[in-house]
């Protein structure tokens, strides 16, 4: 597949322009025109790099790449690095950040609801990326957090009433603890994040809303691993997701 041709069916398939974003979203730097092999992965590292180089992989799709609002626009140092590391070995990196956040079926947040077992209600809140629905299966926000921590292989934190019955959720994955005055004006039960900051705790105890963070790391890995094996599907290109490691 042409690396221009991979280009335009991820922005066809996760429509950027419909988002207003902290980093451009789609080709970020160019590689090689021809792409054989994709390594997806949730941070455009270095580990992902060399992993892709040693893999021989034409391009690296994520969620988290470069050039965010508000960062020293020169090339130095670890960002010097990373990019050397792209052109060196002549990989393609493409970038999509809310896109990927907010996509319907691929997006990390419908993809984090599917994993938990939620029952979709709708979307509200910035750009639409706070998430609602039902956990039917029922029982109290330490059981949820428990069923979080199961399903993510990662030990969420739970803030707020250990013991508050549980139905309606909000949920925002990554970095989203921002979202959390909106979630309980929403009139859920608890929400679900990446992160967490010190005011969280004491909101969830005064607004009797749980607050469950369960990695910003942790949360986001579902949607790039979906739009990769989608990917995969539809143009039978060889696509490889790497975790690399991160405890955030
Ligand atoms: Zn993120």
């Amino acid at each position: 597949m042409l690396l221009r041709d991979l280009h335009g069916w991820l922005d066809g398939c996760l429509e950027p322009w419909r988002y207003k974003d902290y980093a451009p979203n789609g080709l970020q730097v160019e590689g090689r025109s021809e792409v054989r092999k994709v390594v997806t992965g949730v941070t455009a590292s270095q580990a992902l790099i060399d992993a892709a180089a040693e893999r021989g992989a034409d391009a690296i799709l994520v969620h988290h790449g470069y050039f965010w609002k508000g960062e020293d626009a020169s090339i130095r140092g670890m960002k010097k690095r990373r990019v050397a590391s792209l052109l060196r070995n002549d990989i393609s990196l493409l970038a999509y950040h809310l896109p990927l956040d907010g996509h319907l079926e691929l997006g990390n947040n419908a993809q984090l609801g599917k994993l938990l077992g939620l029952a979709v209600a709708g979307q509200s809140g910035e750009q639409n990326l706070l998430w609602h629905g039902e956990w039917n299966a029922g029982g109290d926000a330490a059981a949820l957090a428990a069923h979080v921590s199961d399903a993510l292989g990662r030990s969420a934190q739970l803030l707020g009433r250990v013991d508050k019955p549980v139905r309606r959720v909000a949920w925002c994955t990554g970095g989203a603890q921002g979202f959390f005055s909106d979630a309980i004006a929403l009139g859920v039960d608890v929400f679900i994040t990446g992160e967490a900051s010190e005011q969280n705790y004491h909101m969830a105890m005064e607004s009797d809303v749980a607050f469950i963070a369960a990695g910003h790391h942790a949360t986001e890995r579902f949607g790039i691993k979906a739009l990769g094996e989608h990917l995969a599907q539809v143009s039978g290109i060889n696509v490889e997701f790497i975790d690399v490691f991160n405890p955030v």
